[in-house]
C-alpha cells in the first residue's frame, strides 16, 4: 500500500511554503554565530515587538495554563472601538494566514474557481489548493494586480478572489478608487479576500478605507496581521473583517481555541501603543531611501514599495543570494513567484541595511 495513494491528488500536488531561512538553520550550515546574521528575509519588525506588548506578555505569562479565550472578548472590543467596527464584523486568527485559510475552508470546495494575481502572495494558491479548488493565475501588469484582467478571468465557477494590497513580494498598491470600482462590478456571490497585511506602513493619502465599504459589499473578506508593524510575528496573530453572516460561519470552521493567550493579551496592549507603529513606520520610510540610493549607485533596478521590503532586480541571482547567506545575510530568493532575476530584501535597521549594502557591493 502506497500511502500516496490515499491522499487526494491536490493535495498531493501542494508545493511546499518557503519561508525565510531561519538564523539558527544559517548557524549550523556554515558555522556562525547567530549574533553575525542579519536576516531580512520575512518582513518582519526591526525593532521588534512594542514594548507595551512585550510587558503585558511578561505579566500573563502565568495564566498559561488555561485555556484561552475562544471568543478574544476583550481583543475583539479593542479592535473594534480602534477601528470603528461592530464586534459581530471581526473573526481572529492564528495569523492571518489562519483568516486566509478560513474563508477558504468556509467557502470553497473541489472544482470551484479562485482569482489571484501572478506574484501574489503564495498562501492564496495554497490555501486554494488544499480544498481542491482551482486557482486562476492572472498574469500582472508591471508586476502589480491587472484588475481589468482579474476581472475578464471571472466564470461561472468563479468562488473567490484574493487581493494583496499593497502586494508582497513586489510592493505594489492598487489605488482605492480602482480598488473600489472592482468591487462594485464583481457579482456579490463572489466572496472577495482583500489581503492589507502591509496597510500599516502606508502613507495617510494612500491608507485603506476599506472597513467602511463592507456595508456596501457583504461579499468582501478583510484581512490584518500583527506580523508586520505591530513586530508580533511569532506570536501568530491576525484578524478578519467582513459582514455578521460570513463571519458567523468562519466561525464553524474555526478551531475553537485558535488564538494563544498571549497573543491576545499582547494585541491589545500593541493596538493601544500607536507611538510605536509610527517609530516603525519611520524607520521604515528612512530605510527604503537608503536601500533604494544604494541600488540606484549599483544601478540595480527595483520595483518600487509600498511595503517593508523591496525587490530587486540582479544578475545570477540565486547565486547572489547564496554568497550574502555566506557572508552572514538572510534575504529572500522569490523564483517561485515566478520573479526568478529578483531577490526579496526586507527594510530592517540602518546598521543591518548597511550591512547588506556592503555585502551586496562586494558580490556583485
Ligand atoms: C506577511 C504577510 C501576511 C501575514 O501573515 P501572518 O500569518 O499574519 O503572519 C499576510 N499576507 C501577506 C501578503 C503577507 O506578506
Amino acid at each position: 500500500m502506497s500511502i500516496q495513494s490515499l491522499i487526494p491528488k491536490y493535495v498531493c500536488d501542494i508545493a511546499p511554503y518557503q519561508g525565510g531561512k531561519p538564523i539558527s538553520e544559517l548557524a549550523r550550515e556554515f558555522q556562525l554565530e547567530e549574533s553575525m546574521i542579519v536576516k531580512l528575509a520575512s518582513n518582519e519588525n526591526p525593532l521588534g515587538m512594542s514594548p507595551r506588548a512585550r510587558e503585558v506578555i511578561l505579566k500573563s505569562i502565568d495564566e498559561i495554563y488555561r485555556y484561552p479565550d475562544g471568543n478574544a472578548f476583550k481583543l475583539k472590543n479593542t479592535v473594534s472601538l480602534k477601528f470603528n467596527l461592530d464586534a459581530d464584523r471581526l473573526i481572529f486568527g492564528n495569523g492571518s494566514n489562519d483568516i486566509l485559510e478560513l474563508a477558504a475552508r468556509t467557502f470553497l470546495k473541489v472544482g470551484d474557481e479562485v482569482i489571484f494575481s501572478q506574484h501574489a502572495f503564495a498562501v492564496y494558491s495554497l490555501v486554494t489548493q488544499a480544498m481542491g479548488a482551482i486557482g486562476i493565475k492572472v498574469p500582472a501588469h508591471n508586476f502589480s494586480h491587472d484588475l481589468k484582467k482579474m476581472f475578464k478571468a471571472i466564470s461561472s465557477k468563479t468562488k473567490m478572489i484574493f487581493i494583496a494590497n499593497p502586494n508582497n513580494p513586489t510592493g505594489t498598491l492598487i489605488s482605492k478608487i480602482e480598488l473600489k470600482s472592482f468591487l462594485s462590478k464583481v457579482p456579490q456571490d463572489i466572496i472577495v479576500v482583500l489581503d492589507e497585511a502591509y496597510d500599516e506602513y502606508l502613507d495617510l493619502e494612500n491608507k485603506s478605507v476599506s472597513f467602511s465599504w463592507l456595508n456596501q459589499f457583504p461579499n468582501l473578506i478583510i484581512s490584518r496581521t500583527f506580523s508586520k508593524a505591530y513586530g508580533l510575528a511569532g506570536l501568530r496573530l491576525g484578524f478578519g473583517a467582513s459582514n455578521p453572516e460570513i463571519i458567523h460561519f468562519m466561525n464553524r470552521v474555526r478551531q475553537p481555541f485558535n488564538v494563544n493567550s498571549l497573543a491576545q493579551d499582547a494585541a491589545v496592549a500593541a493596538l493601544m501603543d500607536d507611538e510605536f507603529v509610527t517609530e516603525s513606520k519611520i524607520l521604515n520610510n528612512n530605510g527604503k531611501k537608503q536601500l533604494e540610493s544604494a541600488f540606484n549607485k549599483l544601478q540595480l533596478s527595483f520595483i518600487p514599495t509600498f511595503g517593508n521590503f523591496i525587490s530587486f532586480k540582479v544578475e545570477k541571482a540565486s547565486q547572489v543570494y547564496e554568497a550574502l547567506l555566506r557572508s552572514g545575510i538572510i534575504i529572500r530568493p522569490v523564483t517561485n513567484y515566478e520573479m526568478p532575476d529578483y531577490l526579496r530584501v526586507s527594510i530592517g535597521l540602518k546598521e543591518e541595511n548597511e550591512r547588506f549594502i556592503q555585502a551586496l557591493e562586494t558580490i556583485i
